[in-house]
């Protein structure tokens, strides 16, 4: 039994569920596939745009209580939580609106004839997703693949089984035949072996760069496309000229938003020589106000980490920087009590020979680096395994727009911290994975786009 509700807040056990077992695996799996040479698949679009709009008319209607069940799964703030909910009925909308008129045939001129590209499913995928985000994650994979025409099977994190089996429950409310998107309980192994079959055909992850790996290695081997959303270790660049209360204000929210578990969370502060004490004193200030407690006080402004494991990795992460040299401002330390809450912390002086420099930090934890010229920001933010987000604060806006150019990452936010929104790109380089999703560019990710010519 992996599948198990522990509410973070409490450590408590909640529920365990029922792991779908290699038979139920093999039936969905038909399902999803004889819904895929069917006509819901591969005929007329507006249904399957209806059941989009129907689901986020649903979302809408049941913010309270879906955004009340992913606090005590995962300990998000219950506000960060109606946030998500809200975001999941946008991405729906989005989607409904605009999937037809992204899938819609582009013409090539060509000198061989009329020339065009169609956009066609390509049969059933495999999304393996993180509790992070755990309804946001999943409907960034349906709302494209539902109205591009491709069945899902779901393999969600193993501490968020309640928010898996609410989605699952929407889509079938809101009008979704059998297969379209399908929860499964299962093992990596089984993850693996539905990989390998020659039914499914691309598989989408956003987790750990361990997953990823595991993930795409299995895809390579059976030839399967994939796209990959792992770590990022994104930097939050005060420049001198910036409005730093500003900076200081969106720089806290970067990175304890979540608890810190964003995968595009600002991790990395690097600040310019000129204000460094002044940011050091007002960001430290403002970590120091932090009011830590239950996710579910609307007062709260941090909660607890996902889980145990989640706080435990963070707190070895915390002691080895330190024993290595770097500068502890404020925090380091668990919080006493039963639930897996971790205080807010502040390490500098962190060098290149620390593991702390290349590691990601998925918690409330804020490095910060003092640097006295753009060059030397442009080295430090690429030196680095990942290239997800980042962001860059100065009133010059050309100046930031120079140093987003040289920043070595997917996305990059000028005068405001990383974002996400239906119409936007998402996705990194390097080890922070690749392919993108939402906007244009996710729903064109597991489509054939296929070329006809007539001559
Ligand atoms: P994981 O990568 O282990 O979990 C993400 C998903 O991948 C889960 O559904 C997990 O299943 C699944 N998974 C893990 N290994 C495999 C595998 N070999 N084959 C198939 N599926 C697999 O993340 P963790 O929860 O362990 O978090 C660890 C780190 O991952 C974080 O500290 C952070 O660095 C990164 N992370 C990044 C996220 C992002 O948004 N980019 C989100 C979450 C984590 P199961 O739960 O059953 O293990």
């Amino acid at each position: 039994m992996s599948y198990q509700t522990i509410n973070p807040a409490s450590n408590k056990l909640v529920k365990t569920w029922t792991d779908h077992n290699d038979q139920q695996v093999e039936q969905a799996l038909k399902t999803a596939d004889d819904l895929y040479h069917s006509s819901w698949s591969k005929g007329d679009i507006q249904p399957r745009l209806q059941v989009l709009k129907k689901m986020a008319d649903l979302i809408d209607a049941r913010v309270e209580e879906l955004a009340k069940t992913a606090s005590v799964e995962m300990g998000k703030l219950i506000n960060q939580s109606r946030g998500e909910v809200q975001l999941c009925a946008q991405i729906a909308r989005y989607y409904a609106e605009n999937a037809e008129r992204f899938l819609a045939p582009t013409r090539y001129p060509s000198e061989l004839g009329e020339a065009w590209v169609e956009n066609h499913p390509i049969g059933v995928l495999v999304a393996v997703e993180p509790w992070n985000f755990p309804f946001y994650q999943l409907m960034r994979v349906l709302a494209p693949n539902l109205a591009a025409g491709n069945p899902v099977l779901a393999k969600h994190a193993a501490n968020v089984p309640h928010c898996a089996t609410l989605f699952e429950e929407l889509v079938t409310e809101a009008g979704a035949p059998k297969g379209a998107w399908t929860n499964l309980f299962i093992s990596n192994d089984q993850v693996a072996s539905l990989i390998a079959d020659d039914r499914v055909q691309g598989a989408a992850l956003t987790g750990s760069e361990r997953a990823g790996s595991a993930v795409a290695q299995q895809a390579g081997k059976y030839l399967k496309k994939t796209t990959l959303e792992l770590g990022g270790n994104d930097v939050f660049v005060v420049l001198d000229d910036c409005d730093l209360d500003k900076a200081v204000k969106a720089g806290v929210g970067a990175r304890l938003s979540n608890c810190g578990q964003v995968c595009t969370a600002a991790k990395r502060f690097i600040v310019h020589e000129k204000v460094a004490d002044a940011f050091f004193e007002k960001f430290t200030q403002a970590f120091r106000d932090v009011k830590i407690g239950d996710p579910l006080d609307e007062s709260t402004t941090l909660g607890p980490l996902s889980s145990s494991t989640a706080r435990d990795t963070l707190v070895k992460q915390v002691e080895q920087a330190v024993s290595k040299g770097a500068k502890l401002h404020i925090g380091g330390k668990v919080v006493a009590g039963e639930g897996c809450f971790y205080e807010p912390t502040i390490l500098s002086g962190i060098t290149r020979d620390n593991p702390a420099y290349f590691e990601e930090f998925f918690g409330p934890v804020a490095q910060v680096y003092v640097v006295k010229d753009d060059e030397e920001v442009v080295k430090l933010a690429n030196d680095s395994h990942y290239g997800l987000g980042g962001a860059v604060f100065s009133k010059d806006i050309a100046r930031a727009r120079k140093l987003a150019s040289r920043i070595e990452t997917g996305m990059v936010y000028i005068n405001s911290a990383s974002d996400t929104s239906a119409e936007l790109p998402f996705g990194g380089v390097k080890r922070s994975g690749y392919g993108r999703e939402l906007s244009d560019l996710g729903i064109k990710e597991f489509v054939n786009q296929k070329l006809v010519v007539v001559s």
